[in-house]
């Protein structure tokens, strides 16, 4: 692990110092003896650079401190995650289909949706989903300096207590972005930072078919499925398309044996 304070835009602007110190020594011929050492600096710096950007957007990168995208285990159970809601009606829709089918979820809200939709929250609450924070207004925390990741954070999860009695203990920053600010202020708020193992792009709507086969593909023992209830803060995009998969996906992995769980339980180790 690096350094607790380290922006990854900072680490990208050392890098660019160095590439293009390696660029001008190999220009003006300096080191160029068997090999051309700048221009390997130079090469270096930017492989170095596209790792330590991937590292901060993959789901499955834990070089900046501890994400879960899924869980390795023998037994058959997935969590199904929901993000950007609550936006209506699609948040109900899901809801009501999770209940029709006795099957628990994870919804990771933003903040400022949840404050507009508070029975939506007390909903979920109540039947026996886990709300976990994803940020107040759905920011780029790459973005954001240490005082709005604070308030992005600590507004969600107040927001959160206040409506369903129970402080958050997820969290999934926007996009999935972190570098190791962002991991080291989750960490000191004892919040667990969850990615994803499956991804359909149903943000994009791509097609009802498109989300279920892309799904059932991908998932196996432990999988956390990412999937969207809402549209950021704009709310503007339809999510009927979501809403219809995710009846046809839990059909899908009952059929294949699967049973539903939290991410709190999904985490929680084997005995
Ligand atoms: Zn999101």
């Amino acid at each position: 692990m690096l350094d607790l304070n380290v922006r990854l835009i900072s680490i990208l602007g050392v890098l660019t110092v160095i590439v293009l110190a390696g660029l001008t020594l190999d220009y003006l011929g300096k080191f160029r003896q068997r090999i051309r050492l700048g221009l390997w600096v130079a090469i270096l710096g930017i492989a170095a650079g596209s790792l330590f950007t991937l590292m901060a957007v993959l789901p499955e990168g834990k070089f900046y401190g501890p994400v879960f995208s899924e869980v390795k285990t023998s037994k058959k159970v997935v969590a199904l995650t929901f993000d950007d809601g609550p936006y209506p009606p699609y948040t109900g829709e899901i809801l009501d289909i999770l209940k029709e089918n006795n099957v628990p979820a994870t919804f990771f809200v933003v903040g400022r949706n949840a404050e507009k939709y508070p029975e939506l929250l007390r909903r979920m609450a109540e039947e026996g989903h886990q709300v976990g924070n994803h940020s107040y207004s759905h920011m780029d925390l790459l973005k954001a300096d240490r005082n709005t990741i604070a308030q992005e954070v600590d507004r969600t999860s107040a927001i959160i207590r206040n409506i369903t009695g129970n402080l958050p203990v997820l969290v999934r920053p926007p996009h999935g972005f972190r570098d190791p600010l962002v991991m080291e202020m989750m960490a000191q708020r004892n919040l667990c930072v969850v990615e994803w193992s499956v991804a359909s792009r149903d943000w994009t709507n791509p097609g009802v078919q498109q989300i279920v086969e892309q799904t059932l593909a991908k998932t196996k023992n432990g999988a956390i499925i990412l999937l969207h209830d809402g549209d950021g803060i704009e709310q503007k995009a339809s999510r009927q398309q979501t809403v219809a998969a995710v009846r046809l996906i839990i059909k899908g992995l009952k059929e294949k044996g699967y049973t539903f769980v939290t991410v709190g339980e999904i985490l929680k180790p084997e005995e």
